[in-house]
């Protein structure tokens, strides 16, 4: 009788001391172009590496196994998993994206709709009147974020896979900020899981790639047919290392939740701070659906600070936080959403969002809670108050940032 293992087993296991050849422990990476044909009999099992690689193939199945998927693709970056899945839409064809979602992918769904390519209707996605009203238009796609980047935002995955399936929508699931040690939407009915694995998957910001796992083989074959024919697969190098990444995401994942609670707690004394958003707070909106949905509560957080803070001063008198773009690395970061990750979002969509022009967020990392405490609360104690800037980051939309 086989056991299902655990996913812990999964991630250590996968590829291990499968080499036939050499008997190597640790699988090797398979950095070549093509592959030779011995005769014509049959094609080989690898042939080209924009179709196919070996080292590309272990990660697929690692993460397919994490996440309770049937088939799994990688692919070159988060966007371009999200841009593979968009290959499923054809002009006329509808896609329901949450108003608060990443601002690069707000950004391609606009640009693509733009187009024609297809329509795009952003809404609330935890309004259930605005929800069903989207889905009221029979869409083909629901896209869902949760948590959400850069507020937090919890959507109940149960809801929105019984509201979508009922009209024939198929629900792809953003699982970037929790990765399946945390959150296993195909587990909920979602059809498609995408990630950018640049984040916690990898987890040591030294790759940019991505992952779309689905929950049918036939919705694998047909993105597995569109990943080859737009030549969006990753490179084997950084398959190489986003599957050395997952080897230890579980013990990452856990060290920096725990250190996540702490921080929290202690910036809740702050009286600079006007609200945290973080979903492991009883008095956040999605206290209860987290709790439900999720095994934790991750290790993102965003802050928003009262006016007379100037973060644009505070940011760059942190120590250890490095101010930087990404998230669910080893080390500690934080950014100004509006003036970074967000600001390709016009600035009314960023309004309708809620993100604030001063919401700063944070990625916490390995380092030692008191550390990082300590590197927060120093930096808010030097910061004089007293000279307030004017903040806007209207102009910022048409920047080319990530
Ligand atoms: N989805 C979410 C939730 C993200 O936060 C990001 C990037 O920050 C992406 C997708 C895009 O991923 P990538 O930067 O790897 O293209």
């Amino acid at each position: 009788m086989s056991i299902a293992r655990h996913p812990e087993t999964a991630a250590a296991a996968i590829g291990v001391s499968a080499d036939e050849h050499h008997r190597s422990v640790a699988p090797a990476l398979h950095l070549t172009s093509t592959f030779a044909w011995r005769n014509f009999d049959a094609k080989p099992e690898y042939s080209y590496s924009r179709s196919e690689n070996p080292t590309r193939a272990t990660l697929a199945s690692a993460l397919a196994e994490l996440e309770g998927a049937a088939s799994g693709i990688i692919t070159s970056s988060g966007i371009a998993a999200v841009d593979l899945v968009l290959c499923l839409l054809s002009p006329g064809d509808t896609i329901v994206a949450p108003t608060n979602c990443y601002g690069g992918v707000y950004r391609l769904l606009s640009a693509r709709a733009a187009k024609q390519q297809f329509n795009v209707v952003f809404v609330d996605q935890t309004d259930d009147a605005a929800l069903n009203e989207a889905l009221a238009a029979k869409p083909k796609l629901l896209l869902i974020e949760t948590p959400s980047n850069p507020l937090l935002c919890i959507t109940d995955i149960d809801k929105c896979v019984a509201a979508a399936h009922k009209v024939g929508a198929l629900v792809v699931a953003d699982n970037t900020f929790m990765s399946p040690a945390l959150q296993k939407p195909i587990s909920f009915g979602c059809d498609i899981v995408i990630h950018s694995t640049t984040k916690f998957i990898n987890g040591h910001s030294d790759i940019v790639g991505g992952a779309v796992l689905t929950k049918t083989a036939d919705l694998g074959e047909e993105l597995t047919w569109w990943a080859n024919c737009t030549g969006v697969g990753g490179a084997p190098f950084d398959c190489y290392l986003a599957l050395r990444g997952l080897r230890t995401l579980f013990a990452r994942i856990e060290r920096q939740q725990a250190t996540t609670a702490a921080f929290v707690d202690a910036l809740q004394s702050r009286p600079e701070v006007k609200k945290i958003y973080y979903p492991g707070l009883t008095s956040h909106p999605g206290y209860e659906i987290a709790a439900r949905q999720q095994k934790g509560f991750g290790s993102m957080l965003s802050v928003e600070f009262n006016d007379d803070v100037d973060v644009l001063r505070l940011l760059p008198s942190f120590n250890i936080f490095s101010t930087a773009e990404s998230l669910g690395g080893f080390e500690s970061l934080t950014c100004i959403p509006a003036a970074m990750t967000h600001a390709s979002m016009p600035p009314e969509a960023r309004k309708v969002a809620g993100i604030a022009d001063t919401l700063v967020r944070f990625s916490i990392g390995q380092e030692h809670a008191e550390d990082l405490i300590g590197d927060v609360f120093g930096a808010l104690d030097q910061l004089k108050v007293s000279s307030v800037r004017d903040i806007n980051f209207s102009g910022n939309a048409r920047k080319q940032v990530a």
